[in-house]
C-alpha cells in the first residue's frame, strides 16, 4: 500500500493507471475509519481495478471550530486498516497541500445545499464540495464511493458532477449499522453511555415511519407527527430537523405522499463535557410499495 501526501504525486499515479487501463476508485473519507468506510472500500473495489482513500479532515467544512479540534484523528490505525483491507493507495494531505496559501476559490451548490443539514450548518456543504472537487482532481478517479448515510452529501456531489461534468461516476452505498440498528458513525463514540442507548431511538422512528407507510398512511403532517412523538419517547434526545422531501431535489412534499418521500432526521444527543452529538438518519419511504418503477432504495 502506497501512502502519497502530494496532489502532484497522486496525479502522476493517475495517470500511469489509467495509462495502463486500470480503473481507479476513490473513497474520500475525513479519517477514523469504521466498518461502514470499509464497506465503501469494497464496493469501490468490485468496481474498479484499483481502491484508493482519501483521509483528510477538511478545515472548510466545520461551521464550528471547536468540532474541527475534536475531531478524532487516528492516521496510523486508519493506514493499518486501509492495508488490511487491500486498499491500493491512501491519500493523507496536509491542510496546506489541499489549501495553498492565499486559497480563494470554492465550489458551490444552489438550492440542494440549504435545507436540511445546509440549514443548521452554514457554510459546511460549501466546503464538502470545495473539497471533493479538489480529490477528483487529484486522483482522477474513474468511480467515487459514498455512504448514503450522508443523504444530502450524495446528493450535492451527484449535482455537482453533473453540473460541472466532470468525468467519474458517483456511487451510493447503504448505511452500514450497530447490531442495535445505530448507523455508525465516528461521533458514536462521542455520546455519553446513556446517550448511546437511546440514540436507537433515531432508526426505531425511522422504522415507525416505514411501517406506517405500510399500513396505508399518506399524510405527510401525521407521519411526521408519529416520527417526533417516537423520538420525544428518549428524554435525552432533542430534534434539530425531521423532515419529508423529494428524494431527488430535496424539495418540501405536498400534503398527501404520492411516490418515494425522503425522511431525513437530524437528532442531537448529550455528550461527554457538556457537549452534544448530532446524529443524522434516513430512509426512503415508498408509498407505492418497494416495487416503484420511478425509484428504488434512495439512489438518486
Ligand atoms: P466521513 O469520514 O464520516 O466524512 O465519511 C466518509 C464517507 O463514509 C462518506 O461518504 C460517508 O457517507 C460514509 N459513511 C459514514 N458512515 C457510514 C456508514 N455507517 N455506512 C456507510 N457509509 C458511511
Amino acid at each position: 500500500m502506497r501512502v502519497i501526501e502530494t496532489i502532484r504525486e497522486l496525479q502522476d499515479l493517475a495517470d500511469a493507471e489509467r495509462a495502463a487501463g486500470r480503473k481507479i476508485s476513490l473513497v474520500p473519507t475525513m479519517g477514523a475509519l469504521h466498518p461502514g468506510h470499509l464497506a465503501l472500500v469494497e464496493t469501490g473495489r468490485e468496481r474498479a481495478d484499483r481502491v484508493w482513500v482519501s483521509i483528510f479532515v477538511n478545515p472548510t467544512q466545520f461551521n464550528a471550530p471547536a468540532d474541527l479540534e475534536k475531531y478524532p484523528r487516528q492516521l496510523e490505525v486508519d493506514l493499518e486498516r486501509c492495508c488490511e483491507s487491500g486498499v491500493d493507495v491512501v491519500f493523507c494531505p496536509a491542510a496546506e497541500e489541499m489549501y495553498p496559501d492565499g486559497a480563494q476559490t470554492a465550489v458551490e451548490v444552489g438550492a440542494l445545499a440549504e435545507s436540511l443539514c445546509g440549514a443548521t450548518r452554514p457554510g459546511h456543504f460549501k466546503g464538502v464540495t470545495t473539497i471533493v472537487t479538489k480529490l477528483l482532481l487529484a486522483a482522477k478517479p474513474h468511480f467515487a464511493i459514498f455512504g448514503e448515510k450522508d443523504y444530502q452529501q450524495l446528493a450535492i456531489v451527484r449535482r455537482m458532477v453533473l453540473d460541472l461534468g466532470f468525468d467519474v461516476e458517483i456511487v451510493g452505498e447503504p448505511t452500514l449499522r450497530e447490531s442495535d440498528g445505530v448507523a455508525l458513525s465516528s461521533r458514536n463514540a462521542r455520546l455519553t453511555p446513556e446517550a448511546r442507548r437511546q440514540a436507537t431511538v433515531v432508526v426505531r422512528s425511522l422504522e415507525e415511519a416505514e411501517r406506517a407507510v405500510e399500513a396505508g398512511e399518506r399524510n405527510s403532517a401525521r407521519l411526521l407527527e408519529r416520527v417526533r412523538r417516537e423520538i420525544s419517547k428518549a428524554p435525552l434526545a432533542r430534534i434539530d430537523y425531521a423532515e419529508l422531501r423529494d428524494p431527488d431535489s430535496l424539495a418540501p412534499v405536498p400534503s398527501t405522499l404520492d411516490g418515494p418521500t425522503l425522511l431525513a432526521l437530524a437528532v442531537l444527543f448529550p455528550a461527554a463535557e457538556n457537549d452534544s452529538v448530532r446524529l443524522i438518519d434516513n430512509r426512503t419511504l415508498q408509498p407505492n410499495g418497494p416495487s416503484d418503477p420511478s425509484r428504488q432504495n434512495g439512489r438518486v
